[in-house]
């Protein structure tokens, strides 16, 4: 079904991904970004389709967003920080960015009287899980990273606008997100390493960090699946590989798609990345396969396609 539908965060990684889908299928799509990690370029080929618009605004500016989403069928609400890290030194960022942030989106949907919202949620609201994989149902739910405890709290404020004001959600807590468009993460994080420094690389932590990657392309078709199948008031779903793939796996891949040779790998020691890390995750994703959905993509496969998007659209 064609639909007026925003995108909040669209000129981002996941969202510019999730823009190229929504138009490919007729939507109209109207992306609403501040530009902070978006970039034009990733919504370069849709500036001359008559379906697609961008408004540059930042989602803290309350009444330009009322204004900029009223009369979509759908809000897809992906804007946010998504650098788990920058808690750690800066700690309203995700307050502002992430809390704050929904609630303007909430709010201003509740007074335009819009209905139906997406939010993208993560693993990191489990915080350290004991069942692995993790599943929806899993409580309670400890954060150990302000960004997992803001977006915990996002997705509170989300059931509870859907429980007052009779709105309906589908909230999709993802694994780590891979692929083409992508600015930040791993992957990332490595090439720009090695780039600086081709023979020696650092990997944060003892490089057994063991988490479930998935290829941005799954995650965008898993969103849009379950979206038309999924008909609760508050829909909650896990978006990840059926896998995991330690650090040192990575940066051998990476070493490996950038053609280099011999390089040393140097670990900063400890169990997690960084103060905030989940060390193991691995998510469920029992309930969306009863949907009749499956990632196409595993975690190596995730990886390696995305490690040579990114190489090649540098
Ligand atoms: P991203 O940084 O590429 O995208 C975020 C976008 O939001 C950017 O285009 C940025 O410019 C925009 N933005 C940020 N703050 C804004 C504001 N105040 N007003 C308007 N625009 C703003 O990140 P991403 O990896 O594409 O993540 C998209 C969503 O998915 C985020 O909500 C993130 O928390 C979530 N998520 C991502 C992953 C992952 O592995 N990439 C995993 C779990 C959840």
């Amino acid at each position: 079904m064609k639909r007026r539908i925003v995108v909040t965060g669209g000129a981002g990684f996941i969202g510019s991904n999730l823009v190229d889908a929504l138009l490919s299928e007729g939507n109209e799509v109207t992306v609403i970004d501040n530009l902070s990690s978006g970039k034009m370029e990733f919504l370069e080929s849709h500036t001359s389709d008559k379906k697609f618009k961008l408004i540059e605004t930042d989602l803290l500016e309350f009444e330009k967003l009322k204004k900029a989403i009223n009369g979509a069928e759908i809000i897809f609400h992906l804007a946010a920080n998504p650098d788990v890290r920058l808690g750690a030194e800066n700690t309203k960022i995700h307050l502002e960015q992430n809390i704050i942030a929904t609630y303007n989106v909430l709010e201003a949907m509740r007074i335009n009287g819009q209905k139906n919202i997406v939010f993208t949620s993560t693993s990191t609201v489990y915080g350290e899980a004991s069942i692995i994989p993790t599943a929806e149902n899993y409580g309670p739910l400890i954060p150990i990273s302000l960004y997992g405890a803001s977006k915990l709290a996002c997705e509170a404020l989300i059931t509870s606008y859907c429980g007052s004001f009779d709105m309906k959600s589908w909230i999709f807590r993802f694994a780590n997100i891979v692929g083409p468009h992508g600015t930040h993460g791993i992957i990332v994080d490595f090439i720009n390493k090695l780039k600086k420094d081709p023979e020696t690389l650092e990997i944060l932590g003892d490089g057994e960090q063991r988490k479930s990657f998935l290829h941005v392309s799954d995650c965008v078709e898993a969103m849009l699946f379950s979206l038309e199948r999924s008909r609760d008031i508050v829909n909650i779903f896990n978006i990840g590989s059926k896998d995991t793939i330690n650090a040192t796996e990575i940066g051998e891949i990476v070493v490996d798609e950038m053609g280099l040779k011999n390089v040393k790998f140097r670990y900063t020691g400890g169990k997690r990345g960084w103060k905030g890390d989940v060390p193991r995750m691995m998510l469920s994703i029992d309930k969306i396969r009863k949907l009749g959905w499956e990632p196409v993509h595993n975690s190596r496969e995730s990886i390696v396609e995305a490690a040579r998007s990114l190489l090649r659209n540098e």
